[in-house]
Protein backbone atom coordinates (compact mmCIF):
# COMPACT_ATOMS: atom_id res chain seq x y z
CA UNK A 1 0.00 0.00 0.00
CA UNK A 2 1.25 3.40 -0.88
CA UNK A 3 0.76 6.04 2.61
CA UNK A 4 -0.49 9.25 1.57
CA UNK A 5 2.26 11.41 1.64
CA UNK A 6 0.95 14.58 1.60
CA UNK A 7 -0.15 13.63 5.48
CA UNK A 8 1.88 16.60 6.52
CA UNK A 9 1.10 16.39 10.56
CA UNK A 10 3.28 13.21 10.24
CA UNK A 11 5.86 14.80 8.28
CA UNK A 12 6.20 17.63 10.34
CA UNK A 13 5.37 16.12 14.09
CA UNK A 14 8.56 16.27 15.85
CA UNK A 15 9.02 19.72 14.53
CA UNK A 16 7.72 22.94 16.73
CA UNK A 17 5.77 25.42 15.29
CA UNK A 18 8.66 28.28 15.97
CA UNK A 19 10.96 25.89 14.35
CA UNK A 20 8.54 25.34 11.05
CA UNK A 21 8.40 29.23 11.10
CA UNK A 22 12.36 29.36 10.73
CA UNK A 23 12.00 26.93 7.91
CA UNK A 24 9.72 28.68 6.26
CA UNK A 25 11.78 31.86 5.96
CA UNK A 26 14.69 30.19 4.80
CA UNK A 27 13.02 28.31 2.15
CA UNK A 28 11.39 31.31 0.90
CA UNK A 29 14.52 33.00 0.91
CA UNK A 30 16.39 30.35 -0.95
CA UNK A 31 13.02 30.28 -3.51
CA UNK A 32 14.21 33.53 -4.88
CA UNK A 33 17.34 32.27 -7.44
CA UNK A 34 18.77 36.04 -7.17
CA UNK A 35 18.41 36.45 -3.94
CA UNK A 36 20.36 32.89 -3.52
CA UNK A 37 23.15 33.63 -6.07
CA UNK A 38 23.90 36.87 -4.00
CA UNK A 39 23.43 35.22 -0.57
CA UNK A 40 25.86 32.70 -1.94
CA UNK A 41 28.45 35.11 -3.47
CA UNK A 42 28.06 37.24 -0.06
CA UNK A 43 28.75 33.89 1.81
CA UNK A 44 31.54 33.27 0.14
CA UNK A 45 33.27 36.56 0.19
CA UNK A 46 32.44 36.89 4.15
CA UNK A 47 34.19 33.52 4.76
CA UNK A 48 36.84 34.52 2.70
CA UNK A 49 37.51 37.88 4.28
CA UNK A 50 37.38 36.19 7.63
CA UNK A 51 34.33 37.81 8.42
CA UNK A 52 32.50 36.44 11.72
CA UNK A 53 29.28 34.91 10.10
CA UNK A 54 29.69 31.65 11.26
CA UNK A 55 27.18 31.80 14.07
CA UNK A 56 24.81 33.15 11.11
CA UNK A 57 25.02 29.96 9.03
CA UNK A 58 25.18 27.65 11.69
CA UNK A 59 21.84 29.18 12.75
CA UNK A 60 20.18 29.23 8.86
CA UNK A 61 21.42 26.98 6.21
CA UNK A 62 23.88 24.55 8.12
CA UNK A 63 20.87 24.12 10.93
CA UNK A 64 18.67 22.77 8.39
CA UNK A 65 20.70 20.53 6.42
CA UNK A 66 23.32 19.39 8.48
CA UNK A 67 23.39 17.49 11.48
CA UNK A 68 26.62 19.22 13.50
CA UNK A 69 30.11 20.35 13.36
CA UNK A 70 30.93 16.46 15.10
CA UNK A 71 29.04 12.76 15.19
CA UNK A 72 28.88 13.89 18.71
CA UNK A 73 26.97 17.29 17.88
CA UNK A 74 24.52 14.73 15.94
CA UNK A 75 23.29 12.38 18.21
CA UNK A 76 20.86 14.11 19.60
CA UNK A 77 18.68 14.54 16.42
CA UNK A 78 19.38 11.00 15.83
CA UNK A 79 17.51 9.77 18.83
CA UNK A 80 15.07 11.75 18.12
CA UNK A 81 14.32 11.03 14.54
CA UNK A 82 15.46 6.98 16.06
CA UNK A 83 12.07 7.31 18.10
CA UNK A 84 10.10 8.19 15.29
CA UNK A 85 11.19 5.57 12.98
CA UNK A 86 13.42 7.43 11.08
CA UNK A 87 17.07 5.98 11.15
CA UNK A 88 20.42 8.13 10.16
CA UNK A 89 23.09 8.22 8.03
CA UNK A 90 26.20 10.49 9.05
CA UNK A 91 28.12 11.72 6.16
CA UNK A 92 31.26 13.15 7.19
CA UNK A 93 30.52 16.21 4.26
CA UNK A 94 33.53 18.64 5.26
CA UNK A 95 35.47 19.20 1.25
CA UNK A 96 38.66 21.23 2.01
CA UNK A 97 38.83 23.77 -0.81
CA UNK A 98 42.90 24.11 -2.22
CA UNK A 99 44.68 21.65 0.52
CA UNK A 100 42.72 18.71 1.29
CA UNK A 101 43.73 17.10 3.87
CA UNK A 102 42.65 13.06 2.75
CA UNK A 103 44.53 11.30 5.96
CA UNK A 104 42.01 13.12 7.77
CA UNK A 105 39.07 12.62 6.33
CA UNK A 106 40.10 9.07 6.34
CA UNK A 107 40.15 8.79 9.43
CA UNK A 108 36.88 11.00 10.05
CA UNK A 109 35.42 8.68 8.33
CA UNK A 110 36.53 5.20 10.11
CA UNK A 111 35.23 6.89 13.11
CA UNK A 112 31.92 7.35 11.34
CA UNK A 113 31.96 3.77 10.82
CA UNK A 114 32.66 2.52 14.45
CA UNK A 115 30.06 5.69 15.49
CA UNK A 116 27.25 3.45 13.13
CA UNK A 117 28.32 0.10 14.68
CA UNK A 118 27.51 1.69 18.01
CA UNK A 119 23.94 3.33 17.92
CA UNK A 120 20.81 2.08 16.98
CA UNK A 121 19.75 4.85 15.73
CA UNK A 122 22.25 4.63 12.50
CA UNK A 123 21.37 2.53 9.66
CA UNK A 124 24.63 2.85 6.89
CA UNK A 125 27.63 4.71 7.59
CA UNK A 126 28.77 6.39 4.02
CA UNK A 127 31.60 8.18 2.18
CA UNK A 128 32.71 9.75 -1.07
CA UNK A 129 35.69 8.31 -3.00
CA UNK A 130 37.25 12.39 -3.76
CA UNK A 131 37.22 12.77 0.05
CA UNK A 132 40.15 10.64 0.10
CA UNK A 133 42.42 11.70 -3.15
CA UNK A 134 42.37 13.97 -5.59
CA UNK A 135 40.12 13.36 -8.76
CA UNK A 136 42.77 14.23 -11.35
CA UNK A 137 44.75 10.66 -11.26
CA UNK A 138 40.83 8.67 -11.13
CA UNK A 139 40.42 10.70 -14.37
CA UNK A 140 43.52 10.15 -16.00
CA UNK A 141 43.38 6.30 -15.39
CA UNK A 142 43.04 4.28 -17.93
CA UNK A 143 42.53 7.39 -21.11
CA UNK A 144 46.87 8.25 -20.76
CA UNK A 145 49.44 6.52 -18.40
CA UNK A 146 50.40 8.11 -15.52
CA UNK A 147 53.13 9.76 -13.99
CA UNK A 148 54.61 7.85 -10.66
CA UNK A 149 53.32 10.59 -8.36
CA UNK A 150 49.85 9.97 -9.83
CA UNK A 151 50.21 6.25 -9.79
CA UNK A 152 51.02 6.45 -5.90
CA UNK A 153 48.28 8.88 -5.04
CA UNK A 154 45.37 6.37 -6.79
CA UNK A 155 47.16 3.41 -4.95
CA UNK A 156 46.92 5.49 -1.68
CA UNK A 157 43.06 6.33 -2.01
CA UNK A 158 42.75 3.03 -3.19
CA UNK A 159 43.82 1.68 0.28
CA UNK A 160 42.16 3.96 2.25
CA UNK A 161 38.87 2.70 0.40
CA UNK A 162 39.63 -0.61 0.88
CA UNK A 163 40.91 -0.13 4.45
CA UNK A 164 37.44 1.79 5.06
CA UNK A 165 34.97 -1.39 3.18
CA UNK A 166 37.05 -3.98 5.28
CA UNK A 167 36.70 -2.64 8.32
CA UNK A 168 32.68 -1.60 8.05
CA UNK A 169 32.43 -5.22 7.02
CA UNK A 170 34.66 -6.32 9.84
CA UNK A 171 31.82 -4.21 12.08
CA UNK A 172 28.88 -5.87 10.63
CA UNK A 173 28.32 -2.20 8.89
CA UNK A 174 26.78 -1.17 5.56
CA UNK A 175 28.52 1.10 3.94
CA UNK A 176 27.34 3.23 1.15
CA UNK A 177 29.87 4.59 -1.34
CA UNK A 178 28.52 7.70 -2.81
CA UNK A 179 28.44 7.81 -6.93
CA UNK A 180 30.19 11.42 -8.49
CA UNK A 181 31.09 12.79 -11.96
CA UNK A 182 30.91 10.50 -15.04
CA UNK A 183 34.83 10.80 -15.75
CA UNK A 184 36.28 9.34 -12.33
CA UNK A 185 33.20 7.13 -11.60
CA UNK A 186 34.74 4.47 -14.06
CA UNK A 187 37.69 4.14 -11.51
CA UNK A 188 35.61 4.24 -8.51
CA UNK A 189 33.07 1.60 -9.80
CA UNK A 190 36.33 -0.96 -10.48
CA UNK A 191 37.94 -0.36 -7.11
CA UNK A 192 34.12 -0.75 -5.85
CA UNK A 193 33.33 -4.14 -7.24
CA UNK A 194 37.35 -5.49 -6.37
CA UNK A 195 36.62 -4.61 -2.94
CA UNK A 196 33.11 -6.25 -2.76
CA UNK A 197 34.32 -9.27 -4.09
CA UNK A 198 36.13 -9.70 -0.81
CA UNK A 199 33.89 -7.95 1.28
CA UNK A 200 30.31 -8.91 0.26
CA UNK A 201 31.28 -12.68 0.39
CA UNK A 202 28.96 -13.44 2.95
CA UNK A 203 26.88 -10.65 3.28
CA UNK A 204 25.81 -7.41 1.27
CA UNK A 205 27.59 -4.68 3.09
CA UNK A 206 29.44 -2.52 0.74
CA UNK A 207 26.62 -0.92 -1.28
CA UNK A 208 28.49 1.92 -5.14
CA UNK A 209 25.90 4.18 -5.71
CA UNK A 210 24.36 4.40 -9.56
CA UNK A 211 23.01 7.06 -11.17
CA UNK A 212 20.08 6.76 -13.36
CA UNK A 213 20.19 10.66 -14.93
CA UNK A 214 23.18 8.09 -17.08
CA UNK A 215 21.82 7.36 -20.51
CA UNK A 216 23.81 3.95 -19.54
CA UNK A 217 22.88 3.64 -16.43
CA UNK A 218 20.64 0.49 -16.78
CA UNK A 219 23.81 -1.26 -18.47
CA UNK A 220 25.52 -0.66 -16.09
CA UNK A 221 23.50 -1.86 -13.04
CA UNK A 222 23.39 -5.23 -15.05
CA UNK A 223 26.91 -4.94 -15.33
CA UNK A 224 27.09 -4.69 -11.60
CA UNK A 225 25.12 -7.68 -11.33
CA UNK A 226 27.28 -9.88 -13.70
CA UNK A 227 29.98 -9.09 -11.67
CA UNK A 228 28.61 -9.82 -8.37
CA UNK A 229 27.36 -13.04 -10.09
CA UNK A 230 30.82 -14.17 -12.01
CA UNK A 231 32.77 -12.91 -8.66
CA UNK A 232 30.11 -14.27 -6.72
CA UNK A 233 29.52 -11.94 -4.18
CA UNK A 234 26.10 -10.46 -2.83
CA UNK A 235 25.15 -7.68 -4.47
CA UNK A 236 23.89 -4.15 -3.13
CA UNK A 237 23.29 -0.95 -4.84
CA UNK A 238 22.54 2.70 -3.58
CA UNK A 239 20.13 3.77 -6.39
CA UNK A 240 20.12 7.74 -7.70
CA UNK A 241 18.71 9.99 -9.96
CA UNK A 242 22.00 12.10 -10.18
CA UNK A 243 23.25 15.20 -8.65
CA UNK A 244 25.51 16.85 -11.23
CA UNK A 245 23.42 17.41 -13.98
CA UNK A 246 24.41 20.84 -14.97
CA UNK A 247 28.24 20.19 -14.74
CA UNK A 248 28.19 17.03 -16.21
CA UNK A 249 26.31 18.71 -19.54
CA UNK A 250 28.37 21.62 -19.42
CA UNK A 251 31.80 19.99 -19.98
CA UNK A 252 30.25 17.61 -22.82
CA UNK A 253 29.40 21.12 -24.40
CA UNK A 254 32.51 22.42 -24.08
CA UNK A 255 34.47 19.35 -24.88
CA UNK A 256 32.32 18.18 -27.92
CA UNK A 257 30.77 14.64 -26.43
CA UNK A 258 27.63 13.22 -26.16
CA UNK A 259 26.12 14.12 -22.47
CA UNK A 260 26.24 11.06 -20.72
CA UNK A 261 22.89 12.60 -19.31
CA UNK A 262 19.25 11.24 -20.67
CA UNK A 263 17.93 14.22 -22.72
CA UNK A 264 14.91 14.39 -20.82
CA UNK A 265 13.57 14.09 -16.97
CA UNK A 266 10.97 11.81 -18.36
CA UNK A 267 13.68 9.75 -19.26
CA UNK A 268 15.67 9.87 -16.33
CA UNK A 269 12.34 9.01 -13.78
CA UNK A 270 11.83 5.82 -16.28
CA UNK A 271 15.45 4.54 -16.34
CA UNK A 272 15.28 4.95 -11.96
CA UNK A 273 11.73 3.14 -11.97
CA UNK A 274 12.89 0.77 -13.91
CA UNK A 275 16.32 0.02 -11.70
CA UNK A 276 14.11 -0.20 -8.86
CA UNK A 277 12.30 -2.72 -10.77
CA UNK A 278 15.33 -4.86 -11.78
CA UNK A 279 17.10 -4.38 -8.15
CA UNK A 280 13.77 -6.34 -6.62
CA UNK A 281 13.24 -8.65 -9.27
CA UNK A 282 16.87 -9.74 -8.83
CA UNK A 283 17.34 -10.13 -5.22
CA UNK A 284 19.91 -6.76 -4.93
CA UNK A 285 19.74 -5.16 -1.90
CA UNK A 286 19.02 -1.65 -2.34
CA UNK A 287 18.87 1.53 -0.68
CA UNK A 288 16.92 4.10 -2.58
CA UNK A 289 17.98 7.85 -1.96
CA UNK A 290 15.18 9.68 -3.76
CA UNK A 291 12.79 12.87 -2.81
CA UNK A 292 10.40 11.61 -5.85
CA UNK A 293 7.05 10.85 -4.68
CA UNK A 294 6.24 8.82 -7.53
CA UNK A 295 9.52 6.74 -7.39
CA UNK A 296 8.93 5.89 -3.53
CA UNK A 297 5.23 4.83 -4.03
CA UNK A 298 6.43 2.40 -6.64
CA UNK A 299 9.06 0.99 -3.87
CA UNK A 300 6.55 0.84 -1.61
CA UNK A 301 4.02 -1.49 -3.85
CA UNK A 302 7.47 -3.16 -4.60
CA UNK A 303 8.09 -3.68 -1.02
CA UNK A 304 5.46 -6.63 -0.83
CA UNK A 305 7.92 -8.69 -3.25
CA UNK A 306 11.34 -7.93 -1.32
CA UNK A 307 10.68 -7.17 2.38
CA UNK A 308 14.75 -7.18 3.25
CA UNK A 309 17.08 -5.65 2.31
CA UNK A 310 15.22 -2.41 1.26
CA UNK A 311 16.08 0.65 2.30
CA UNK A 312 14.26 4.03 1.53
CA UNK A 313 16.42 7.26 2.66
CA UNK A 314 16.59 10.90 2.21
CA UNK A 315 18.03 14.05 2.78
CA UNK A 316 18.38 15.84 6.33
CA UNK A 317 16.07 18.66 6.01
CA UNK A 318 14.46 18.20 3.08
CA UNK A 319 11.18 15.98 2.17
CA UNK A 320 10.43 15.08 6.12
CA UNK A 321 6.83 13.90 4.65
CA UNK A 322 8.29 11.18 2.73
CA UNK A 323 10.66 9.83 5.55
CA UNK A 324 8.34 10.17 8.47
CA UNK A 325 5.18 9.02 6.52
CA UNK A 326 7.39 6.10 5.58
CA UNK A 327 8.46 5.87 8.96
CA UNK A 328 5.06 5.69 10.34
CA UNK A 329 3.71 2.98 7.90
CA UNK A 330 6.64 0.37 9.10
CA UNK A 331 9.07 1.02 6.14
CA UNK A 332 12.21 1.10 6.36
CA UNK A 333 13.88 4.84 6.20
CA UNK A 334 16.58 6.86 6.98
CA UNK A 335 18.54 10.10 6.97
CA UNK A 336 21.80 10.94 5.48
CA UNK A 337 22.99 13.06 8.12
CA UNK A 338 25.95 15.64 6.59
CA UNK A 339 28.18 16.69 9.30
CA UNK A 340 31.36 18.45 9.62
CA UNK A 341 32.93 22.01 10.61
CA UNK A 342 31.19 24.94 8.91
CA UNK A 343 33.54 26.24 7.05
CA UNK A 344 34.63 22.68 5.43
CA UNK A 345 30.63 22.19 4.42
CA UNK A 346 29.95 25.24 2.50
CA UNK A 347 30.57 24.18 -0.87
CA UNK A 348 27.86 20.85 0.62
CA UNK A 349 25.30 24.11 2.03
CA UNK A 350 26.06 25.78 -1.76
CA UNK A 351 24.53 22.99 -3.70
CA UNK A 352 21.73 21.84 -1.28
CA UNK A 353 20.74 26.15 -1.58
CA UNK A 354 21.23 25.41 -5.43
CA UNK A 355 18.93 22.42 -5.50
CA UNK A 356 16.39 24.43 -3.47
CA UNK A 357 15.74 27.26 -5.88
CA UNK A 358 12.59 28.15 -7.48
CA UNK A 359 14.51 26.80 -11.21
CA UNK A 360 14.59 23.13 -9.68
CA UNK A 361 11.22 22.98 -8.21
CA UNK A 362 12.50 21.12 -4.97
CA UNK A 363 12.08 24.53 -2.47
CA UNK A 364 7.77 24.48 -4.16
CA UNK A 365 7.44 21.12 -3.32
CA UNK A 366 8.86 21.73 0.42
CA UNK A 367 7.37 25.13 1.07
CA UNK A 368 3.15 24.10 0.42
CA UNK A 369 4.14 21.33 2.97
CA UNK A 370 5.51 23.62 5.67
CA UNK A 371 2.89 26.21 4.91
CA UNK A 372 -0.23 23.42 4.85
CA UNK A 373 0.99 22.48 8.48
CA UNK A 374 1.35 25.58 9.76
CA UNK A 375 -2.18 26.21 8.35
CA UNK A 376 -3.27 22.72 10.02
CA UNK A 377 -1.99 23.87 13.18
CA UNK A 378 -3.91 27.10 13.68
C1 LIG B 1 19.92 9.69 0.32
C2 LIG B 1 20.46 10.31 -0.94
C3 LIG B 1 21.73 9.99 -1.37
C4 LIG B 1 22.23 10.56 -2.55
N1 LIG B 1 23.47 10.18 -3.01
C5 LIG B 1 23.90 10.63 -4.21
C6 LIG B 1 25.12 10.16 -4.79
O1 LIG B 1 25.83 9.34 -4.23
N2 LIG B 1 25.48 10.65 -6.00
C7 LIG B 1 24.70 11.56 -6.69
O2 LIG B 1 25.07 11.93 -7.81
N3 LIG B 1 23.56 12.02 -6.15
C8 LIG B 1 23.15 11.59 -4.95
N4 LIG B 1 21.96 12.05 -4.43
C9 LIG B 1 21.24 13.17 -5.10
C10 LIG B 1 20.29 12.64 -6.15
O3 LIG B 1 21.07 12.11 -7.20
C11 LIG B 1 19.37 13.71 -6.74
O4 LIG B 1 20.11 14.80 -7.19
C12 LIG B 1 18.32 14.26 -5.84
O5 LIG B 1 17.91 13.33 -4.89
C13 LIG B 1 17.11 14.69 -6.67
O6 LIG B 1 16.51 13.58 -7.34
P1 LIG B 1 15.22 12.81 -6.81
O7 LIG B 1 15.33 11.36 -7.10
O8 LIG B 1 15.05 13.17 -5.38
O9 LIG B 1 13.99 13.25 -7.69
P2 LIG B 1 13.51 14.50 -8.51
O10 LIG B 1 13.59 15.73 -7.69
O11 LIG B 1 12.21 14.10 -9.09
O12 LIG B 1 14.53 14.56 -9.71
C14 LIG B 1 15.51 15.54 -9.89
C15 LIG B 1 16.63 14.86 -10.63
O13 LIG B 1 16.21 14.41 -11.92
C16 LIG B 1 17.26 14.56 -12.87
N5 LIG B 1 16.83 15.51 -13.90
C17 LIG B 1 16.24 16.73 -13.69
N6 LIG B 1 16.00 17.35 -14.87
C18 LIG B 1 16.44 16.52 -15.84
C19 LIG B 1 16.51 16.62 -17.26
N7 LIG B 1 16.03 17.69 -17.92
N8 LIG B 1 17.04 15.59 -17.95
C20 LIG B 1 17.51 14.49 -17.32
N9 LIG B 1 17.48 14.34 -15.97
C21 LIG B 1 16.96 15.35 -15.24
C22 LIG B 1 18.47 15.07 -12.08
O14 LIG B 1 19.20 13.93 -11.66
C23 LIG B 1 17.84 15.77 -10.88
O15 LIG B 1 18.70 15.82 -9.76
C24 LIG B 1 21.44 11.49 -3.28
C25 LIG B 1 20.16 11.80 -2.82
C26 LIG B 1 19.65 11.23 -1.68
C27 LIG B 1 18.28 11.57 -1.25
Amino acid sequence: MIPDFKNTESAFRIRSTAELQRMKLLFQLMGSYELTKIGTFLIKAALKWHFPIKKLIKHTLFKQFCGGETLEECQEGMEKRYHSGVLSIPDYSAEAGSNPDYAAAFEEIKRSIYFVSQHRSCAFAVFKASALGPSAPMEKHGISPLRPEEQSLLQQTKQYMQELCTYAAQLRVKLLIDAEESWIQDWIDEQVIEISAHCNREEAWIYPTLQMYRRDGMQRLQHYERCSRELQFKPAVKLVRGAYMEKENARAQQLGYVSPIHTSKADTDACFNKGLEYCVQQGIALCAGTHNENSTGLLCSLYAQKKEDVYFAQLLGMSDNLSFVLAENKFPVAKYVPYGPVELVMPYLFRRADENTSVTGEVGRELRLIRKELERRK
